[in-house]
């Protein structure tokens, strides 16, 4: 392992190359990283960042935005088969209906989406600057895709407007449900519940702090609590506990495993380091995209 981390070290030197982790992906990996953190995050470190190359460790939407957001640098993902399921349950023409079906529309999409669901959009955002950027638009009506649990518990925050939800969903968070907080509850009586605002209202609902991953380890972080239950993917206990090693976190359920995620390994990023494909993507679809990840970058600061 040390022999692999130095390699990788060696190989990112001689390609001018950053590294970019999610907090879902292994321990091992994040170790690797030069930054870990959130869509949000990364998108902004890719974007800021001197460096030629950008390796990501995450899933294919998180390279695209990369890439879209800087087409002169070289993407590569360490692993091209890593892929968010959500990002493909909307299709441009679900984007369609409902515009003609309201004048006063904007489309705003979750950063968890295709280069192509970005294009048909007016604006993207993360679940850590949603609420944010939703309360800025001047539309009344929103139709917000592709998760419509995040766009459920984004509209019980937001009064004012009128939400049209899509029925997209992220299969780890959709899984958890109320009776799985109940039980660890009564199992882990006082421990603080962290919800991610992918679950479902219900869950939420039951949450002592409900937010990004970003904001679960800061609330975790600041926190006097000394126990909490973890209603998010397994990844992100690696942060947790190395930010807080005399705490306590516990799995809400048995499998909360983002299998794409978990696709990426050690073995993986020194590959893609030495050989990986660059992304390609078309030059037109990356100008029609660009503009709503740009306009969530510049509502979100
Ligand atoms: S955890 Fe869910 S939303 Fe995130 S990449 Fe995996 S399937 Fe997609």
């Amino acid at each position: 392992m040390r022999e692999l981390m130095e390699k990788i070290q060696r190989l990112k030197k001689e390609r001018d190359a950053v590294i970019l982790a999610h907090y879902y992906v292994d321990g091992a990996v994040q170790e690797a990283a030069d930054y870990v953190g959130d869509s949000y995050y990364l998108s902004k470190k890719a974007a800021e960042s001197p460096c030629k190359t950008i390796l990501f460790c995450g899933v294919e939407f998180m390279g695209e935005s990369a890439k879209i957001l800087s087409p002169e640098k070289t993407v590569i993902m360490a692993d091209a088969e890593a892929d968010c399921p959500m990002a493909h349950m909307v299709t441009p023409l679900d984007v369609e209906k409902v515009r003609a079906a309201y004048d006063d529309l904007a489309v705003v999409c979750y950063i968890n989406s295709t280069a192509q669901t970005k294009a048909c959009s007016d604006v993207c955002v993360t679940s850590s600057n949603a609420e944010r950027v939703v309360k800025a638009l001047a539309q009344k009506h929103i139709f917000f895709i592709p998760d419509g649990n995040l766009g459920r518990n984004l509209a019980d925050k937001i009064s004012e407007k009128h939400f049209i939800f899509h029925t997209g969903y992220c299969c780890v968070h959709q899984d958890i449900m109320p009776y799985h907080v109940q039980e660890a509850m009564q199992e882990y009586p006082g421990a603080k519940v962290l919800v991610h605002p992918e679950c479902s209202p219900q869950v939420v609902a039951l949450a002592d702090y409900a937010g990004s991953t970003s904001g679960i380890l800061e609330y975790a972080r600041k926190s006097d609590a000394q126990e909490f239950i973890v209603c998010t993917e397994t990844g992100m206990f690696y942060n947790l506990q190395k930010e807080n090693p005399h705490k306590k976190f516990y799995a809400v359920k048995k499998h909360q495993v983002c299998d794409d995620m978990k696709k990426i390994t050690l073995e993986k990023v020194e590959r893609a380091l030495r050989q990986g494909t660059p992304m390609e993507l078309d030059e037109t679809l990356m100008e029609q995209a660009r503009g709503a990840l740009r306009r969530m970058h510049e509502i979100a600061r």
